[in-house]
């Protein structure tokens, strides 16, 4: 099915076994799928990194898909100086590639600057360029890959909205799928770009978009509470000993969401690392969401805008399904007079 001039695409909501839902990702990662450049590799992570940004309705806003699109490849094609496109006699770049170029030469930015620190005005200028360039051939393109089983969307409304059986598909196998993406990504990357360049290519493509600081965060939780202690082990946090924590670990949710960081003391941070919390801890989380969404200020209305409790217990559950299974717990000997 081609879909790539598609204005809207209605999604086929008929039951499907998971068997047919592999055949479709065997058929998108196959070769009987046109691909001339990696946007359709590039566009599925933005899905997947976005998944727990859905709204109610399973829906999510070009807007957010493009602007996890651009900084994948701002990163890829700047940082990391990967082509995505074979290289032809008269050296055509493609239009993304094209755009980025320009965007660094208008507002004279060096080359080896990473997406996260460029400007807010910038990045939403330049995310908004690549969208409306994208959302020509992109979105479209992919939803016909897919056999029309995915996603609807609207290019007048912008929105992608997933099939609800395809959600909870994509939650289950996130990391598997993930893998297969990046595995048939670096074989196209690999071929149309050199050996120097595709040195350790699958990790680039799982850190393309990981955040360095994550200090804004730390600084609303921080404003938000009088009491300062570790999430975990209760121990008091004072500007030289707090951290940030991804209660959920990122390397599964691939995003920073403010209902998903708590802050913790250096210790719990370290010893924690990728590993998912006790269980215990969840109820903890989900009464200190609760807490943020009362004190209602408009900041944090805005980050919890698609944040349900119910959802948060289901990532939980599909983090462990998807194989972490090293649970975390605090050494809370050290810690006196703390209920936990
Ligand atoms: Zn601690």
């Amino acid at each position: 099915m081609a879909g790539f001039n598609l204005k809207d695409g209605i999604c086929d909501s008929r039951q499907l076994s998971d068997d047919e839902l592999w055949s479709i990702f065997s058929f998108i990662f196959s070769s009987k799928s046109k691909n001339d450049t990696s946007y359709k590799f590039g566009f599925l992570k933005a899905i997947l990194d976005n998944l727990y940004n859905v709204d109610n309705n399973l829906r999510l806003s070009f807007d957010k898909l493009f602007m996890k699109f651009t900084e994948i490849y701002w990163n890829l094609i700047l940082k990391y100086k990967l082509r995505q496109k074979a290289l032809t006699k008269d050296n055509k770049r493609t239009y993304l590639e094209q755009i980025i170029e320009e965007e660094l030469i208008n507002n004279k930015i060096i080359t080896e600057i990473s997406f996260e620190a460029l400007n807010d005005n910038i990045k939403l200028f330049i995310c908004h360029k690549i969208k409306m360039k994208c959302k020509q051939n992109v979105v479209g393109a992919l939803y016909g890959d897919t056999h029309g089983v995915f996603y609807s969307f609207s290019k007048k409304e912008e929105y992608i909205q997933l099939n609800p059986q395809v959600f909870t598909f994509l939650s289950k196998h996130k990391k598997v799928i993930e893998k297969l993406n990046y595995y048939e990504w670096a074989k196209f990357l690999e071929k149309v770009n050199d050996n120097d360049t595709t040195q350790c290519l699958l990790n680039k493509l799982d850190y393309v978009t990981k955040r360095n600081d994550l200090s804004v965060y730390r600084q609303i939780l921080y404003d938000e509470f009088e009491e300062k202690h570790c999430f975990y082990c209760g121990k008091e946090l004072n500007k030289t000993n707090i951290e940030v924590d991804h209660f959920i670990p990122w390397s599964f949710i691939k995003d920073d969401n403010l209902w998903n960081f708590v802050l913790t003391c250096s210790e719990c941070n370290n010893k924690k690392r990728d590993k998912l919390p006790d269980e215990k801890y969840l109820d903890g989380l989900v009464e200190r969401n609760r807490l943020l969404i009362e004190n209602n200020t408009n900041l944090v209305k805005n980050e919890l805008s698609t944040y349900k409790e119910n959802k948060l217990r289901n990532i939980y559950s599909w983090a462990s399904f998807n194989g972490y299974k090293n649970i975390f717990l605090p050494n809370i000997k050290t810690v006196v007079g703390v209920k936990l």
